[in-house]
């Protein structure tokens, strides 16, 4: 399957681990927008929010669980941080295996 972040999974392309498991990877944004900017994504390829299946509950869970992990890892729980998912054209999404963007280390606006 032509997908980065499968390759990135299977390590066909390098990346800067911050957490791995079983199911989940994380990674260092290659372009990153803030001083923390850490994706974190399924093993598993999953398009996007809108193609997990309900047989994917308990590794989205898993998921959720590894971004607090990360957010320990990057020291950002006690200043905060932002978690986002783009999601198709108008969400901006570039890479399509679904990933979270773990956000933070400076003080974040919100315009749009
Ligand atoms: P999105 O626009 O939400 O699909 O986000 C895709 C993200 O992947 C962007 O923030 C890119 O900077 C990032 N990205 C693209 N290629 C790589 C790579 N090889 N390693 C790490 N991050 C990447």
């Amino acid at each position: 399957m032509d997908c980065l972040f499968c390759k990135i999974v299977n390590g066909d392309i390098p990346s800067k681990k911050v957490y791995e498991d079983e199911h989940v990877l994380a990674f260092h944004d290659i372009n990153p927008v803030a001083p923390v900017h850490v994706l974190v994504i399924p093993k598993k390829h999953i398009q996007s929010v809108m193609a997990i299946e309900p047989e994917d509950k308990e590794l989205i869970g898993h998921l959720h669980l590894s971004l607090q992990k990360v957010a320990e890892t990057m020291e950002v729980t006690e200043s905060g941080f932002r978690v986002v998912t783009n999601i198709g054209k108008h969400g901006q999404q570039t890479v399509f295996h679904l990933h979270y963007h773990l956000i933070g280390g400076r003080q974040l606006e919100w315009q749009f």
